[in-house]
């Protein structure tokens, strides 16, 4: 054992005695996974027990956008905690509420000025459907109840967010409890044809999307995608012009558009929210992850004035929305989140990612020569790494051989947190890192490649 190892030890110990944890089979902590106890963090940087220091490559699962222990987040919830921690968002309100709902309506694309809030991003997504249904039904279209999704798609692991979502892996033994939902196959530009542009592509895809909608949108709700990067599902991406056609043939078929921005929100893809690259406004967009700057959850839907207005009535009509959560608003969690946004209102956050979104695909980009490396790709601050048995027919590594988790046991050991996803090792850091940071990240990913892809 390392010394850095003993001082874990009693950590490990006590932790697997009680604690069941998320998307692991706990079985690999006897000897495939070492749990890592973390004693603090400060930037992009996390330490565990024995002073051994670990680049968060996955800004601890894409919630993180400033930093571990970021000053001014701190602050804003030092100060919240002294004045008010929580209270009923039911018939009460707080200031930390008022603000953010303000800041975010000014950020948003033009015209979302409604503001619903949960706790986490699947419950937004429960939020946003269980709204399109009932927005139809108070308008007097019940027979609109039903979603369209994307292949390869992952909207989160409640009921109703794995029904929408389409990853296999969580979602197959879960089906006999989930709704039934039309699968449409995703524009992924993986599949591109050899000379194929991402548009191209992209545009080419649109075809089933458009038939889809042409045979049931008498009976659909909603759509709802995940704008430009499916990440969950490999961190598979798509381009902008998918998302204005999607638009224009929601409006044309009278079905809403959710964009669930939740990953992608918050200056991740290059813009603010991804679907500014189509120029596009959804009727309920869902935010999450990123908008405390991964301090606390919080999740928002945020949907236009007509959606809101459908369910404003009297009250014996009962057309209200009823939908709630015991920590709806939680003033430290607004607090956190409206400090996020001050970040982004006084720092130059969007150009500086694009800055660092260059070095980062110049880094990435040198990868793409390696013989199982199929395909390097990269929307913003988002960049992946797809590896495969053979280059040339693209055919994947079988997941039982688990070749990312050689990569992801070499990135401890040399002191990153790299957290591939079957097949595709991929980076999506705190916006704070540096340049050098990112070189140190991507050597890492590098060796741990070569070690994953030998024999
Ligand atoms: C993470 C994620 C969710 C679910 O959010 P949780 O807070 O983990 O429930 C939903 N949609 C997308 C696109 C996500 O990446």
């Amino acid at each position: 054992m390392t010394p850095a190892s003993t001082a874990n030890a009693p950590y490990v110990a006590r932790d697997l005695a009680h604690i069941w944890h998320p998307c692991t089979q706990m079985k690999d902590h006897e000897r495939e996974m070492p749990m890592i106890p973390i004693r603090r963090g400060e930037g992009v940087w996390l330490e565990d027990f024995g002073g051994r220091r670990y680049l968060d490559a996955v800004s601890s699962w894409w919630v993180n956008l400033f930093g571990h222990a970021n000053p001014r987040i701190n602050d804003a919830v030092r100060a919240q905690l002294e004045r008010l921690e929580h209270v009923i968002l039911a018939g009460f309100t707080h200031e930390a509420i008022i603000e953010l709902s303000e800041a975010l309506t000014s950020l948003a694309p033009q015209g979302l000025t409604r503001c619903f809030y949960a706790d986490n991003g699947s419950a937004a997504v429960e939020v946003a459907v269980k709204m399109s249904f009932h927005y139809w039904r108070n308008v007097g279209r019940a027979q609109k109840r039903r979603f369209v999704t994307l292949s390869n798609s992952y909207h989160g692991e409640t009921l109703g967010a794995l029904a929408v979502g389409n990853v296999e892996l969580y979602k197959s033994v879960y089906r006999p409890l989930l709704m039934d939902v039309i699968t449409v196959p995703s524009p992924d530009c993986f599949d591109r044809e050899p000379g194929e542009s991402w548009a191209d592509h992209s545009r080419r895809k649109f075809a089933d999307m458009e038939s889809a909608l042409a045979r049931h949108a008498h009976e659909v709700a909603a759509v709802i995608v995940e704008p430009l990067v499916q990440c969950a599902g490999g961190m598979r991406m798509y381009d902008p012009v998918y998302l204005a056609m999607l638009r224009e043939a929601c409006d044309r078929h009278e079905v809403h558009l959710i964009a669930d921005e939740i990953a992608v929100g918050f200056g991740r893809t290059g813009t603010m929210f991804a679907c500014e690259q189509a120029g596009i406004r959804p009727d309920l967009m869902c935010l999450s992850k990123g908008l405390t700057g991964g301090y606390l959850p919080l999740s928002v839907v945020m949907t236009p004035e007509p959606l809101f207005a459908a369910f404003y009535d009297e009250y014996t009509r009962l057309n209200a929305f009823l939908h709630s959560h015991s920590y709806t608003g939680n003033a430290l969690a607004c607090a956190a989140a409206r400090a996020t946004l001050g970040i982004f209102r006084e720092d130059r956050v969007i150009e500086r990612n694009r800055e660092l979104a260059v070095h980062l695909g110049e880094r990435v980009r040198a990868l793409a020569d390696h013989p199982h490396v199929a395909e390097v790709r990269q929307c913003g601050m988002i960049a992946a790494v797809e590896l495969a048995r053979d280059k040339a027919t693209r055919e994947p590594y079988p997941w039982q051989e688990r070749r990312g988790l050689i990569v992801y046991r070499h990135g401890l050991e040399r002191g990153a947190l790299l957290r591939p996803i079957g097949n595709v090792v991929y980076f999506m850091p705190p916006y704070v890192i540096t340049p050098e940071e990112i070189d140190f990240m991507v050597d890492v990913a590098r060796e741990g490649i070569e070690q994953a892809t030998r024999a």
